[in-house]
This record gives structure tokens, sequence and C-alpha cells, in this order.
């Protein structure tokens, strides 16, 4: 795949350095319901280095409202291009190989790091840069990380979501995760009529008990602290595995309360956006002590910043998944074989590929509840 930013046309010489990027507008096969509203599509920026016929491809994918990087087209076309020219200078002036830790998920050239230093409240665009950077060094041509995952030899167990819609929709979505062979099953609440949303969720228990099947739900910030307790005490009854989100984001001193009193489990997802440097990650994860927390690298951090987040949770016994958040399959695919580096047990939130009418061609399957790589 070969992508040419025009502006950039006149450059292309073989042998030279190019850092191109342009947009990419996936269209949702059927108008999504999200916490951000009904989504038709969703843009994602493909940020690509060049150099004769080699290439890499990184996607900088952002959830419009969501993403805390971008404002609109134009300011993120204008980051993207400050950053784009800084990364082709940067491949110019080094040589042509870079060191990248893979224990800490990190580049080790200098340049590199004072640019992601630079970067770090647009995580959005370090992971479109990291995946780049990855995939142009590869040593072989679709392993960004080499692991049993990438190489197609193991799986990842996913969760299967459940998208917010009418309670029919929701119903018919319920059936066909459970026919497809999914163990766990999450479904956003407090979307529609809560009521209705526990009926859903009762429905299910009532022929599957939680061994058989593991349910989460994602409230995206829905409930109000008033309220909340008592929408926490009607999910402990269906033995739900755990809550997302109950509160919207900033209320640091209730969260902390609901995840000391730990009614659900509760798991961080919203809180964490913004929230880039080590120092403000360590105090929101000791004011709050969630049980979990979860991972989207294009909006916590990237790479980097979500391992970050993972060497912190795991130093406090707080667990964590990997979630994809809307990307193409060029993001997803990143994020699986990250995924992939660790010894994941629980069931990760990745699998979205197949939402959109026109994503780009991908070695991933979903199979009973597995994410795996199919690659000859
Ligand atoms: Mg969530």
């Amino acid at each position: 795949m070969v992508f040419v930013n025009v502006s950039n046309v006149a450059r292309k010489v073989d042998g030279k350095i190019i850092v191109s990027f342009r947009k990419f507008e996936l269209i949702f096969k059927n108008p999504s319901g999200t916490s951000r509203g009904i989504l038709t599509k969703k843009p994602s920026w493909f940020l690509e280095i060049q150099k004769g016929s080699k290439n890499g491809v990184g996607e900088c994918s952002i959830i419009e409202g969501l993403s805390p990087d971008y404002e609109n087209d134009s300011q993120y076309e204008s980051k993207l291009e400050i950053i784009r020219s800084k990364l082709e200078i940067i491949l110019i002036k080094n040589a042509n190989y870079f060191d990248f830790d893979y224990s800490t998920f990190r580049f080790l050239n200098t340049d590199l790091l004072q640019l992601f230093k630079e970067i770090i409240d647009f995580p959005s665009i370090v992971f479109g840069v990291e995946v780049a950077l990855l995939d142009f060094f590869s040593k072989e041509k679709g392993i960004l990380f080499d692991n049993s995952f990438s190489r197609g030899q193991s799986s990842i167990p996913i969760n299967g979501l459940v998208w917010m819609g009418s309670e029919e929709f929701m119903q018919e979505q319920i059936e066909q995760k459970l026919a497809a062979g999914f163990s766990t099953i999450k479904m956003k609440v407090g979307a529609i009529d809560f009521q209705k949303e526990l009926n859903l969720l009762k429905g299910i228990r009532k022929r599957y008990s939680k061994e058989e099947i593991t349910l989460r739900v994602d409230a995206n910030g829905a409930f109000s602290f008033e309220e909340v307790k008592n929408v926490l005490h009607e999910l402990k009854a269906l033995e739900i595995h755990s809550i997302e989100q109950p509160l919207a984001a900033g209320q640091i001193e209730n969260m902390r309360l609901l995840c000391s009193e730990n009614i659900l489990p509760v798991a961080l997802d919203e809180e964490m956006i913004g929230i880039n440097s080590l120092e403000e990650k360590e105090r929101l994860i000791d004011s709050i002590s969630p049980q979990f927390i979860i991972l989207k690298p294009s909006l916590h951090g990237g790479i980097f910043g979500s391992f970050e987040w993972i060497k912190l949770a795991e130093a406090r016994k707080i667990d964590w998944w990997i979630t994809s958040a809307l990307e193409s399959s060029i993001g997803l695919n990143a994020i699986a074989q990250f995924t992939g580096e660790f010894n994941v047990s629980i069931p990760q939130g990745l699998g979205t590929g197949g939402l959109y009418t026109n994503n780009l061609p991908t070695d991933l399957v979903i199979e009973n509840g597995y994410l795996i790589r199919k690659i000859n």
C-alpha cells in the first residue's frame, strides 16, 4: 500500500526518506450508536514513512468529541504537518535503523524521544508515529511485535461488544454474540432506559451462569453519583463482572468512594484521557485505586503511554485490558500485536474491524471469541 501526500510528490526522490499523511474516512455499515451519539463515518489519518519501495504506515485515529487531541480537521492536520516534518528531519538525519526497546516499548533515539515528549498530549499521533516507525523498521514485513500472536500461533480472548440501540437491536446482537461463541459479552448501559438494559442482561443471566458467560457493562459516565449505587446493586445481583466508567470523568473523590466500596468492580476508561505524564498517571491511579483500567493506545498515550499505565497498574495489583477505539485494520492490527506481547488471560476489547464498509484488508479474524492472525 502506497500513500502519497500530494504536497510531497515534488520531493519524491529515490532513496530519500519521505514522511506523509493523508485522511481516510471509515464508513460505518450501520450508523453506530456510541457514547458520542450516532456515527456514520469516522476519520483517521494514515502516516506513512517511505524510502524507495520500503514503507511503514501508522494510523492516527480520532473520535470526534472524545479524542483530547482533536478539535477539527484543520487544527489536527496543522499539528500533523508539524510532526510529519520533524519526523522526516529526524529520519533523514539519523541512520537507517532505530533501536526499539521491547521491555519499555520506547524508541531509544534521543531525537525521537524528544519528539515523543513534545507530542505527549496528542496520543492519537503518538500512536500513529510509533506504528509507522515499527512498521518501517520491522525486520520482517507485517511483524510489528515479534510474538506468537503476531505469527499466527496463538490467539487473544476478546469480548463480544453489543452496540447501543433499540432494545430489539441490542437483543439481536446479544443472540449473535452468543451464537458466535463469545464467553464474555460487553454491553453499553445508561444509554437507553436502564430498566430495559437490565432486562436484556437478566435475559442472558437466566440462560447462562456467570461461569458460562461473563458480562461486562460500560456506562461511559452515564450515571449520577446519586443514582449510581442503586445501579451497581442491581448489576451486582446479576453477577456482572465489572462496570466501565460508571460516573463521568473528573469526579475523582466519588469514583474513589465507589472503588473502595466495591459493590461492583470498576474499570477506568475516559477518566484516563488527557492524563499523560507519569506523575499525573500515578496521582490518578493512587487517588482512585480502581479494580481495573482500560488501555486504548489512540486515547491513552500510544504504545509507550499505554505500557506506562500497565506498569503502574501491575505494581498495584490492578488488572487491565487493552481495547481498540474504532481504528481501521491498520491501527487494530498494531494494537492486537502489542497485546500479543502480554500473557493475557482476561478477554480484551479488540475486534471492531467488521464495522466498516471500506476497511482495509486484514489478517485478523475472530473465531469463537478469540482474535487470531491468519497468515500463511
Ligand atoms: Mg469504555
